[in-house]
């Protein structure tokens, strides 16, 4: 006789027939612990089958009673813990195979398997138990981790993602973590960085000579912090330099050592309710803060909060964060202050990583260091996340900085690559992506690429974004500018090569974040970008799809004296947009500027000036916003990038609106020619007194009306009613609203960024995605 096999024995058993059924799982379900749960709850539900990985995300292919089968199929989607989101699952019908229990597959070590390695995620709620109770192994132990949470970008050296290709490859697995590693029912059940103090990394404290000191290093941290000592924390992707936020004294040594005069610094707070007492949070600002992301959050300042001033002199916003690691929550715990929390550099200069380089460049800053035996693969800075007005009565956070706990999440394409593409960004704010078929991922922030440090650290990220991400460019794409290294660079490689029109570019990042194809109208507003016409662009209205661009309108130009060191010292872009609005009477108008300059320094830039030496010609809208608050006697130098234009923001918020600064809209001066939006009336305006808020916040509404006006002639001559908007200047949350809200007022439908920087920040993204049209058949 013919032995049953297990699918005749069940359905003997059972009057419904199983049956087996293969589930194709999208969203994030890689690197999460996904296939642990997905087993578990199998077995709890008597299936049989498999769970693996797949390219997409994840599959099973499980075999049962009907009803157990879609239970099953429920529960995957509601249950599946933090940070893992199912997004959908598809069931397709399979013939029945003999069961023998459920099984994991390994993971595919070949193609492209690019989403097993997710972004690094804060401590879980499961781990954070553990490192809080005294009777776990892992009691205080801040490298603790589980498959939910814990390093993974910033440890990942290669692929397959398997501890041999992480920094944790010289700490074997002692048994007790071994047993866990090999445990399907277990939460660390191939928990790649998986550690304990037997056999996983180890904490120390060293004086700023090296020399490790003895004691608890989490204790003696919190001492030195209490004491009004500045700490450097080795964390996730690179240091901190840290110190109590309330001291003035503290936060004003801080920032002589780093030589950062003003530039806002972030603070760390032990809890949502701390934060909540130091800023004006929305939901939205809430989720982000306690996201496994962590990332920092502008939120508008609460008064009484009781951080020393010069944590974020003149601005109206804190950047607060929560804790993000297990070090964090430690210190937090025992510091019971707030911190601030900036990143461990020199000004300018990329994230110190290692210990040796941390204790060179920081030994003159610090007076301790907490230092640890994990190597960073990689320098992650924190990533900063921005509440803006949405122009509709709500708020929308969007990047500012893209880094730790975002890369390297993958993006879509409204057009797929039909080869690998590097696009390499710009020189400021560095990021680089690469494309392939319908995905984009774009890399951390690497910073100004004029630093040679920062220069070398942008040439090994394009290199081993496209190792881990297996894809090697057939295709580059670059910002046309003739002096970017980072073009320089590209063209050095000898690959195939699209240039991208830097306004173009970020118009495109735009529409790829939003699915969109075009045409579309695009307002990209920025500091400076090459235009096609060799000039400083940076206020253009375009009318654009993936392939082409048409400069539809453009601000009026104005003369930037001076050049480059007219992005420092706001009193030249005054200079020349005075020359362009008054014409031959300009010089009666200088009054406010002889306070903010060097009297014979501007007399001199003047004088040239009026000879009429070559000034480049711009368009800039970040350079209109340096000359009007130079007009309204606010700043006379950026001590910092932006320093001007939220010194301005930040004065006009203070004011109640009462109408926009006079503005016109002038028509081409050639048939086919851009149409000029002449913000020369706003600078006569400017110049005619008054108070400084009142006319910052007129100037703010003359300014989105005079963009809203160009933008609207430009979508009705083309016919289409979508707009995006992007460019560094819309990381001002009160120019973003007015803007959108006057593009609604015209029954206008504004597109903003919400996954990439609106700045040079994710420009490469939008390079890509030109790049990749360039290569497709558009339909029309
Ligand atoms: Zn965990
Ligand atoms: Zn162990
Ligand atoms: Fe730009």
């Amino acid at each position: 006789m013919r032995t049953q096999t297990a699918v005749e024995r069940a359905s003997v058993r059972d009057p419904r027939p199983p049956v087996r059924k293969r589930l194709e799982v999208r969203g994030r379900v890689q690197g999460v612990g996904f296939r642990p749960f997905a087993w578990r709850l199998a077995r709890e539900l008597g299936l049989s089958g498999v769970v693996g990985n797949s390219l997409q995300g994840a599959f099973l292919e499980v075999q049962g009673p009907v009803e157990a089968v879609d239970t099953l199929i429920l529960r995957l989607e509601r249950e599946l813990p933090e940070p893992g989101r199912v997004a959908s699952i598809e069931a397709t019908g399979l013939p029945l195979s003999p069961a023998d229990g459920f099984r994991i597959l390994a993971s595919a070590s070949s193609g492209p398997a690019t989403a097993e390695v997710t972004p690094d995620l804060d401590v879980c709620p499961d781990c954070l138990r553990e490192l809080f109770d005294p009777s776990d192994r892992r009691h205080r132990y801040p490298f603790l981790n589980c498959t939910r949470c814990g390093p993974r970008y910033s440890v990942v050296l290669g692929l397959p993602y398997d501890r041999a290709s992480t920094t944790l490859k010289d700490f074997p697995l002692c048994p007790r973590c071994r047993a866990e590693y090999e445990d399907p029912a277990d939460r660390r059940f191939h928990a790649q960085p998986g550690a304990c103090p037997d056999c996983g990394p180890r904490l120390w404290a060293a004086d700023p000579a090296g020399a490790e000191l003895s004691g608890d290093p989490v204790g003696l941290a919190a001492d030195a912090l209490r004491a009004g000592s500045v700490v450097a924390l080795k964390g996730v992707g690179g240091f901190h330099l840290c110190c109590r936020a309330d001291d003035p004294r503290a936060v004003a040594r801080l920032r002589g050592a780093k030589d950062r005069e003003a530039k806002p610094f972030a603070v760390m707070v032990a809890d949502l309710a701390t934060a909540r007492s130091l800023a004006d949070l929305d939901r939205a600002c809430e989720a982000a803060l306690i996201s496994p992301a962590k990332p920092i959050v502008l939120a508008p300042k609460l008064p009484g909060a009781g951080l020393a001033e010069g944590v974020a002199p003149d601005t109206g916003s804190w950047g607060v964060m929560l804790p993000g690691t297990p070090l964090h929550h430690l210190l937090l715990d025992a510091v019971r202050l707030p911190l601030v929390m900036t990143s461990g550099n020199l000004s300018g200069e990329p994230l110190c990583a290692d210990n040796g380089e941390a204790l060179e460049r920081l030994g003159g800053v610090a007076d301790l260091f907490l230092l640890h035996d994990r190597p960073i693969a990689r320098r992650l800075d924190d990533s900063v996340l921005a509440s803006l007005d949405d122009g509709g009565g709500g708020r929308v956070l969007a990047p500012l900085r893209r880094a730790r706990g975002f890369v390297p999440s993958p993006l879509a394409l409204p057009l797929p690559a039909r080869e690998p593409i590097l696009a390499v960004g710009g020189d400021l704010k560095s990021a680089v992506c690469v494309a392939e078929g319908g995905r984009a991922v774009l890399s951390e922030h690497l910073g100004d690429l004029e630093h040679p440090s920062a220069f070398r650290n942008f040439g090994a990220a394009a290199e081993r974004l496209q190792g881990l991400l297996r894809a090697r460019a057939a295709r580059l794409a670059a910002d046309p500018h003739p002096l970017y290294v980072s073009t320089r660079w590209a063209r050095s490689l000898g690959l195939p090569l699209t240039l991208v029109q830097h306004h173009h570019a970020h118009a495109a990042s735009c529409m790829a974040e939003n699915g969109l194809r075009g045409p579309v109208a695009a307002i990209v507003c920025d500091g400076t970008g090459y235009g096609t016409d060799g000039g400083v662009w940076g206020g253009e209205i375009l009318v654009c799809d993936l392939k082409g661009f048409r400069r539809a309108a453009h601000l009026s130009p104005f003369p930037l004296p001076g050049g480059d060191s007219a992005g420092r010292e706001t009193w030249r872009p005054a200079l020349g947009a005075l020359s362009a609005a008054w014409g031959a009477d300009w010089r009666s108008h200088l009054g406010v500027l002889e306070r903010l300059a060097e009297g014979r320094t501007l007399a001199l830039a003047a004088r040239r000036l009026e000879a009429g030496v070559p000034a480049p010609a711009s368009t800039s809208l970040g350079r209109l916003f340096d000359a009007a608050a130079a007009l309204l006697g606010l700043r006379g130098r950026n001590r910092f990038e932006a320093d001007a234009a939220m010194a301005l923001q930040h004065a006009a918020e203070s004011a109640p609106s009462a109408g926009p600064l006079p503005f016109s809209l002038l028509p081409p001066s050639r048939g086919d020619g851009p149409w000029i939006m002449d913000a020369r009336p706003m600078v006569r305006a400017l110049c005619r007194g008054g108070e400084a808020p009142a006319l910052a916040r007129a100037f703010h509404e003359g300014v989105a009306g005079l963009l809203v006006a160009g933008a609207a002639s430009a979508a009705s001559a083309a016919g289409v009613d979508a707009v995006v908007l992007s460019g560094g200047c819309f990381a001002n949350s009160l120019l973003l609203g007015l803007v959108c809200a006057g593009l609604r007022g015209r029954g206008l439908r504004p597109y903003t960024h919400r996954s990439v920087p609106c700045g040079d920040g994710g420009l490469a993204l939008g390079q890509a995605a030109v790049a990749a049209a360039s290569g497709a058949d558009l339909p029309d």
